[in-house]
């Protein structure tokens, strides 16, 4: 396994957002919602989640868009999804906005996997072998990510 690049760094399409992450990822997943598909722009987002106090921007600012229970960062200058926030202590970057993506595989030892998969694009079949979980899970915190409040 070649050497992992930590700090992680990453930033947005135009160079104005940059961040950089202190620690190892604790967690990693794609999300098949509908808000996620809409927020991200692809047929899923993939996610890596973080310890929030050690993910800190080296320039430039987020901007914010709330609904119901998240909030998700964007560079205000090109539009680029860098942030999606859910719980008071954790942070879950785009894992396409990193550096060096390649560091953090999502594999069948974790929890990464797929969540919300009931609303997932109908003619993708996901094939990889990780977890694949509908709806909310109730051992996992994160299971109400993107989440409606009602
Ligand atoms: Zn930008
Ligand atoms: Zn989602």
């Amino acid at each position: 396994m070649p050497e992992k690049h930590i700090p992680i760094t990453g930033g947005c399409l135009c160079g104005e957002v940059r961040y950089e992450i202190t620690e190892s990822p604790i967690d990693g997943g794609c999300c098949h919602c509908d808000q996620c598909k809409r927020a991200w722009g692809g047929f899923f987002s993939a996610m890596l989640k973080f310890n929030k106090p050690a993910f800190k921007l080296s320039n430039g600012e987020l901007k914010y868009y709330y609904l119901s229970l998240a909030r998700r960062g964007f560079c205000n200058n090109c539009g680029a999804g860098i942030v999606f926030m859910f719980d008071e202590d954790k942070i879950w970057v785009a894992l396409g906005t990193l550096d060096h993506p390649g560091d953090w595989p999502f594999d069948t030892k974790g929890w990464y996997g797929h969540d919300r998969v009931e609303e997932k694009v109908s003619w993708y079949e996901i094939r990889d072998g990780l977890i694949q979980n509908q709806g909310s899970t109730e051992n996992h915190d994160d299971s109400k990510m993107c989440k409606d409040k009602d």
